[in-house]
């Protein structure tokens, strides 16, 4: 019997096992590699389009970075490529209509292969852009700021609204340590948020197989945990981007995008410390205002559901798993991140609002839904309000 926990994670792309569970699961990426100086493991993959032309896509500091270094390597071993970078001045780069528009134009008809270097929006932007265009592609990441990497999913900005797309798996992910390590601390300190945030959704996930009789998997919660768990202790070192601090960080971030494909749903890395932060986000959207880091309002989000299992515990089922308040806030301490939603620039009305509303969101039960059924929810809004901004 085939044990997935004790793999590495170089060793997942490929891998199908029937699970206790009673499903079968299966990765499918064709290639992970977290590394120092990629460049070569990179060429060597794309060997089989070595007769095709290639599309590498970038933004200005994704080029400087690595972008520049991966394309002087694949030109050294006579790769046919198109390069295009975003120009990202003082705007931050959106993964809307227009980025998405100047993609397709960019592409050429005998591009064969996508390979794009950066992480988040790039993510998204390439993902829908090469899905759509019905060619593979794969990520170099450079950044340890999100767990999209592993992602089917691309979030994108249409019509001024936040909306997840359906798109597919990158065939290969590619994560530089040398360049990660060197990313601006508030994006470590994202990733790690976002790590940090399968607290809270191991326990939510736990909580609607008990309560609502939900597919749950043993397996695909323990690989996460495992993941988690690794980061965690080494999270001493983000701060001063230790190599292992930023390899595990990003292993765990990878780990929890593929628990999404094994299970199906995403479940194994989303509860309510994501409903919490997209509905923040969404506000921020529709009035056209910059928002935090994902990962950031991730992070707040597990704080603030940790308060809620905390305030629950007495009618909560047996059996669910949940950090403390105490724990989630030292984790975060730890790598200098942001505890309280003020921080975070969100008001008092809007966060109200958010734990009352983020449940409607996306038809996904949580301890928000829990609480609601109770009668509890306003009630331990209110506390976690006091507790928070008073
Ligand atoms: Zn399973
Ligand atoms: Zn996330």
């Amino acid at each position: 019997m085939l044990d997935i926990l004790r793999k590495s994670i170089e060793d997942m792309p490929g891998l199908s096992f029937d699970c206790s569970c009673g499903r079968n699961h299966s990765v499918e990426i064709e290639k992970i590699v977290v590394g120092n100086d990629v460049a070569d493991e990179v060429a060597k993959y794309l060997e089989p389009y070595g007769n095709k032309k290639l599309f590498i896509l970038s933004d200005s500091n994704t080029y400087e970075v690595l972008g520049k270094s991966i394309a002087d390597h694949l030109n050294q071993k006579g790769f046919r490529f198109k390069s295009f970078v975003f120009e990202t001045g003082s705007h931050a780069l959106v993964p809307d209509e227009r980025s998405i528009g100047r993609v397709l134009l960019e592409l050429e008809p005998d591009i064969a292969f996508m390979l794009v270097v950066g992480s988040g929006v790039l993510n998204d932007i390439a993902r829908i852009v090469s899905f759509r265009a019905g060619m593979d592609f794969a990520v170099v990441g450079t950044a340890p700021s999100m767990d999209g990497y592993a992602s089917v999913g691309s979030s994108l900005i249409v019509n001024n609204k936040k909306i997840s797309y359906y798109s597919h798996y990158p065939s290969a992910i590619f994560a530089d340590i040398t360049v990660m390590r060197n990313a601006p601390l508030i994006m470590i300190q994202a990733g790690y948020g976002d790590v940090l945030g399968k607290l809270t959704a191991l326990a939510d996930w736990k909580l609607t197989q008990i309560v609502n009789d939900e597919f749950y998997c043993e397996t695909i919660a323990g690989l996460v945990q495992k993941g988690v768990g690794k980061c965690i202790e080494s999270a001493e070192g983000l701060v001063d981007r230790s190599d292992n601090a930023i390899r595990y960080l990003t292993e765990a971030l990878i780990i929890t995008g593929i628990s999404i494909g094994l299970a199906g749903v995403s479940r194994p890395a989303s509860g309510t410390e994501h409903q919490l932060a997209h509905y923040w986000e969404i506000r921020a959207v529709e009035q056209g205002i910059d928002h935090p880091l994902h990962g950031n309002a991730v992070g707040v989000g597990t704080v603030v559901t940790a308060m809620l299992y905390e305030l629950a515990s007495e009618i909560l089922p047996d059996g669910i798993d949940y950090p403390t308040v105490d724990h989630v806030t030292q984790l975060l301490e730890k790598a200098g991140a942001c505890t309280n939603p003020r921080d975070l620039g969100i008001s008092r009305e809007l966060f109200v609002e958010s734990l009352m509303n983020a449940m409607n969101i996306r038809d996904k039960y949580t301890i928000l839904r829990y609480c609601d059924q109770k009668g509890r929810l306003a009630e331990f809004t209110d506390i976690i309000t006091r507790r928070l901004y008073d």
